[in-house]
C-alpha cells in the first residue's frame, strides 16, 4: 500500500451539516450536492460498506466499476480517486482516505451467494442485496426517481480488503481498515448514496461481526 494515499481531511465533524450513524447491516440513503463533502467513518473497523452513487436527477446514470477501473487503469480506491458513472461523468472525488484502499470487484452479497460461497441453509440471513432492494422500494429519494431492481450496478466496497492474487483469483480476507477510518470524497455532481452497511455474517472482511458506521456531510 502507498502511504502518500493516506490523508486527513481538514472537515471538523462539529460544522457537518449531516452527522449520522447507519447501524450494522441497515441501509442508509442521502443526497450529496455537487461541491459537497461526504464522509464514511468505519467507527469499529473492518467494515465492509457497500455503496453505490446515482446521478440526482436521472437514475440512468449511475456509479460503474468498470469505467472507474478502467480510466485510472487501478483496481483499487484511494486519496484521489476519481468515481465514474456509466455516461463517461466523474461523479465524485476520493479526498481524504486514512484507510488506504478500497475494494471495486468483491460486489454486494445476496442470498444466492450466500448459498454458493458458504452453505445451502444460509439461505434466509439477511444480505446486501436485500438492503438495496429494500431501499429502492421503500426510500423516498429512491422512489422519487422511479428506480428499482434493474437500478443495480456493481458497487463499492468502502474499506473491504479483496486483494487481487498474481494468479488473477480474487481473495476475501481480514480488512486493512481499524475503528476510525474514514474516506472521504467530494461530489462533482449531484448525487444519491445509497449504502447497504453490510450484514454478513460468513465472511472475514468484516471479522464475522458487522458494526456501525457513521456518515457526514459538509457544505
Ligand atoms: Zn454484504
Amino acid at each position: 500500500m502507498n502511504m502518500q494515499n493516506l490523508v486527513e481531511s481538514k472537515f471538523d465533524p462539529d460544522l457537518a451539516i449531516v452527522d449520522e450513524i447507519c447501524a450494522a447491516g441497515e441501509p442508509w440513503v442521502q443526497r450529496v450536492n455537487k461541491g459537497q463533502i461526504f464522509r464514511i467513518v468505519d467507527l469499529e473497523g473492518n467494515q465492509a460498506v457497500d455503496t453505490l452513487f446515482f446521478n440526482a436527477n436521472h437514475a440512468s446514470e449511475r456509479y460503474s466499476a468498470t469505467d472507474t477501473v478502467r480510466r485510472q487503469n487501478r483496481l483499487y480506491l484511494t486519496t484521489g480517486s476519481k468515481l465514474y458513472s456509466n455516461y463517461g461523468n466523474v461523479m465524485l472525488t476520493i479526498v481524504s482516505d486514512t484507510c488506504g484502499r478500497h475494494d471495486t470487484l468483491g460486489g454486494a452479497c445476496a442470498a444466492e451467494s450466500n448459498t454458493v460461497r458458504y452453505a445451502l441453509e444460509k439461505y434466509p440471513m439477511h444480505s446486501c442485496r436485500d438492503n438495496f432492494l429494500h431501499a429502492l422500494a421503500h426510500d423516498p429519494l429512491c422512489k422519487q426517481l422511479e428506480m428499482s431492481k434493474r437500478d443495480l450496478p456493481s458497487n463499492i466496497n468502502f474499506f473491504m480488503n479483496v486483494p487481487v492474487t498474481a494468479a488473477g483469483d480474487l481473495e476475501f480476507v481480514d480488512g486493512v481498515s481499524a475503528p476510525g477510518k474514514y474516506v472521504e470524497m467530494r461530489a462533482e455532481m449531484d448525487v444519491v448514496v445509497l449504502i447497504s452497511n453490510c450484514p454478513q455474517l460468513n465472511n472475514p472482511c468484516n471479522a464475522y461481526n458487522p458494526t456501525p458506521i457513521r456518515l457526514l456531510i459538509w457544505n
